[in-house]
């Protein structure tokens, strides 16, 4: 038995976008060491402000500070980071707002605390201005009265998510992808139904009988189903408008997705016979197989 494959895989959604109304007032009063608030209504105070009442969709005009402190009203302990992410409800509002309790473990924390706000001396009109909610030991009134000035229009959500991590495709799949690293593509056949799968499961998803007996299948099969694709996206390396195609090649009982290439979308069809075009890259990967194109007429 072979060592399982692991490749490195990094996901980012890195974007930048700009406010207004209640968002950006309320960035705009966090930046001012102070949390606003709409009224609706019926007088409920909602926090972070809402633009407009949940309840009656009339224009909530009318922006409040709340106070910097509140009480927990429910929380989670998020262990890799050692802090608590909670819903805090400030003084003088209805609703609460998620953010960050930071105490020293899990057992310093219970629902009812008294937090208040740990402002960052630069703030920048962001959520992160407030650095957590910390314990404190009383609520006091509200913060001083008075609404933040307008914000600047420059104001925006900033997000740099990037999720990095390591897949590791299991052994079965290990071994499907170096042999197509060799130009050959391995089904798997259940020695219970004698169905052929491609890729190779590590037991039949019909029986959940396994392990699965290594079948060579053909290069070559038919489209089973197709969409054509409009929308870019990041790292993509084929032009627009493509085609995403469900193939069943011969021998096989099911289809798998892959690229067509080679082919006008307009002249694809449901049926038609294709064929693997190989990578001249032999890494393993799906992409050894670099698409497939339709078969010309009359070939055999
Ligand atoms: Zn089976």
């Amino acid at each position: 038995m072979t060592e399982p494959l692991r490749a490195h895989h990094e996901i980012s959604f890195r974007y930048r976008h700009s406010v207004g109304g209640a968002k950006a007032r309320f960035l705009a009063g966090l930046r001012d060491a102070r949390i606003l608030a709409s009224v609706g209504a019926d007088g409920r105070v909602t926090v972070p402000p809402v633009d407009w009442d949940p309840e009656t969709g009339t224009p909530t005009t009318e922006l409040v500070p709340v106070g910097d402190r509140g009480i927990v009203a429910s929380w989670t302990w998020d262990g890799p980071t050692g802090k608590a992410v909670a819903l805090v409800r400030p003084v003088g509002a209805d609703t609460c707002m998620v953010h960050v309790v930071d105490v020293a473990d899990e057992t310093a924390l219970r629902t009812g605390m008294v937090v208040r706000a740990d402002w960052r001396a630069e703030r920048t009109g962001s959520i992160t201005d407030i650095r957590a909610f910390v314990p404190c030991d009383s609520l006091v009134p509200a913060a001083a009265a008075g609404v933040a000035a307008e914000p600047p229009g420059d104001l925006a959500v900033v997000s740099e998510t990037c999720l990095s991590y390591t897949f590791e495709p299991g052994l079965v799949l290990s071994d499907f992808l170096r042999t197509l690293a060799n130009r050959r593509i391995a089904g798997g056949r259940c020695v219970s139904c004698d169905g052929v799968y491609v890729p190779p499961r590590p037991k039949c998803p019909d029986c959940m009988v396994g392990p699965m007996q290594p079948v060579p299948v053909s290069e070559q099969g038919i489209i089973t189903a197709f969409t054509v694709v409009h929308v870019p996206f990041h790292g993509m390396e084929v032009d627009l408008p493509f085609v995403c195609a469900w193939i069943r090649l011969a021998g096989a009982s099911v289809s798998f997705a892959h690229l067509l290439g080679g082919v006008s979308p307009a002249d694809v069809t449901v049926g038609q016979r294709v064929e693997a075009v190989w990578a001249t890259d032999t890494e393993p990967s799906w992409e050894s197989i670099r698409w497939f194109r339709p078969i010309a007429e009359g070939t055999p």
